[in-house]
């Protein structure tokens, strides 16, 4: 048998010849095994039973056509796909992505990442993930929803409660859900609650998963500067982003006396050294669906940059939550330079490979998005378990047992990271070990499928 950095380097050398021009899912499976050596030595059995082989393959793929017509009467056509990658600990589970950059490629890294995430949320999920190179911004509401109308004619045979459970992502917030799980009840001719989350409060969604991935982003981030003996108290934090993930990073961050002074989104950043009015974005964000410039406009002491780097600004804590490789490795050196303590990503690989190794050399406190953001998912499980009790807990229970969750996420990787890297703070070995582990152990349980 091979050494285990010998197995490693064959499975990625494979990797690269089976998905060639594939770059960032390369990079999110690198990102992974390159971690796992010790795993592996310490766990024969998994490379006997070719897990790694088996664990980089999506057990299924659909790729489908999606045409709609616009306001004007012109028809398009895009993109849709599903990568259903691992369903050994259950069903999957993984947002849909509605952006313009959306290809195989960005899907699959997105698929294999959330097996590693839901893994760690100690729930009943397998992983995958969807989307369409679809672009959503300028488009009214009515394109909007004949565009997701057509989405889902496309995909609803593929999913089910028990078989495949979407739910947002950048480009996919409350209004698509809906139109898509309309068109999901019309085809499927009954009211399956549990096959989409993030559903309305009033027809099967749950309180706290609109703010779950930001709340839970800094209540992995509060475990991170425990362990310093620190907390988010009067701390200055750079957000990046302006949608979901970052308007309630925010939101906790405010409550829990820290202070956020920046945003962002694909038209500039914008620096408010008096904080962001958590208010007004939302209005913007939410109610009008602006840009950041209407933020400055009516902020007159707040920065509008179209250039430079969000992450030039010293801050105490740094949390990317807009998209994947916003932060480089320059960016990393700049904010460990000015004295950063802390990041948590609240986006998907929001860091790119060389800005990790930056981190990683440092003393900062890094937590992985598969970590740190696994808080979303985790309250779509728990909307999925009230779907199937039809129950409704209240916000107080829920807000509680996503804190649980993250808490929990968070000793599970300070345990495997001391256990396989030898020390407590190496996150992205802890992460991705833990959340490793426990697929691997479902799969050689379930034999080879
Ligand atoms: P939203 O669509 O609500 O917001 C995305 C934000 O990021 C917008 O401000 C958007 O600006 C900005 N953005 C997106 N793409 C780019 C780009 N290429 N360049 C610059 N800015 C960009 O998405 P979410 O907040 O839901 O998601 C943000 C990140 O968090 C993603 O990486 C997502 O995968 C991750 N995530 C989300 C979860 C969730 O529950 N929603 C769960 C776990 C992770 P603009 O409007 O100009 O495009």
């Amino acid at each position: 048998m091979s050494t285990a950095s010998e197995y490693i380097e064959s499975v990625l050398e494979g990797l690269k010849v089976r998905n060639p021009g594939e770059l960032e899912f390369q990079e999110a499976v690198v990102g992974v095994l390159d971690s796992l050596a010790p795993v592996l030595e310490q766990h024969p059995e998994y490379q006997e039973a070719a897990i790694l082989e088996r664990i980089v393959e999506p057990e299924r793929a659909v790729h489908f056509r999606v045409p709609w017509v616009d306001d004007e009467g012109k028809t398009h056509v895009n993109r849709g796909y599903r990568f259903q990658f691992n369903s050994a600990l259950g069903p999957y589970k993984g947002g849909l992505r509605f952006h313009p950059t959306v290809s195989a490629s960005i899907v699959k890294f997105l698929g294999f990442e959330q097996i590693f995430k839901n893994a760690l949320t100690g729930q009943q999920i397998g992983g995958g993930k969807g989307g369409a190179d679809f672009d959503p911004h300028g488009r009214s509401d009515q394109e909007i929803m004949r565009f997701c109308q057509s989405f889902m004619t496309g995909l609803f045979r593929h999913i089910g409660h028990f078989t495949d459970i979407p739910a947002g992502d950048i480009g996919v917030g409350g209004r698509e859900i809906g139109y898509l799980f309309g068109q999901y009840k019309k085809l499927a001719n009954g009211f399956e609650a549990g096959v989409l989350t993030g559903k309305g409060l009033d027809w099967g969604g749950s309180l706290i998963r609109t703010e779950a991935t930001g709340y839970g982003l800094v209540a992995f981030t509060r475990e991170m500067l425990k362990t310093r003996g620190e907390d988010f108290e009067g701390q200055t934090v750079s957000v990046s982003g302006s949608g979901n993930v970052a308007i309630y990073s925010i939101e906790k961050l405010q409550q829990l006396g820290a202070k956020p002074v920046t945003i962002s989104d694909s038209s500039g950043w914008v620096y408010d050294a008096d904080g962001i009015d958590l208010e007004l974005l939302k209005d913007i964000k939410e109610v009008k669906r602006g840009r950041v410039a209407d933020y400055v406009a009516a902020r007159p002491n707040a920065e509008l940059h179209t250039d430079g780097s969000i992450w030039s600004v010293p801050v105490d804590v740094a949390l990317p939550c807009a998209t994947q490789h916003e932060l480089n490795g320059e960016d990393a050196r700049t904010l460990i330079k000015n004295g950063v303590k802390a990041v948590g990503e609240g986006a998907n690989m929001p860091t790119d490979a060389e800005g990790v190794e930056v981190f990683e050399a440092s003393d900062v406190l890094y937590g992985p998005g598969k970590a740190a953001n696994a808080g979303g998912v985790a309250v779509s499980a728990l909307e999925m378990q009230q779907n199937s009790a039809r129950q409704s807990w209240t916000r107080e229970d829920v807000a509680q047992r996503l804190d649980d969750i993250m808490v929990n996420i968070h000793a599970q990787c300070v345990d495997a990271s001391e256990r396989y890297a030898g020390n407590s703070s190496d996150y992205v070995t802890g992460s991705n070990a833990a959340g490793f582990v426990k697929v691997a152990d479902a799969m050689l349980a379930q034999g080879v499928l």
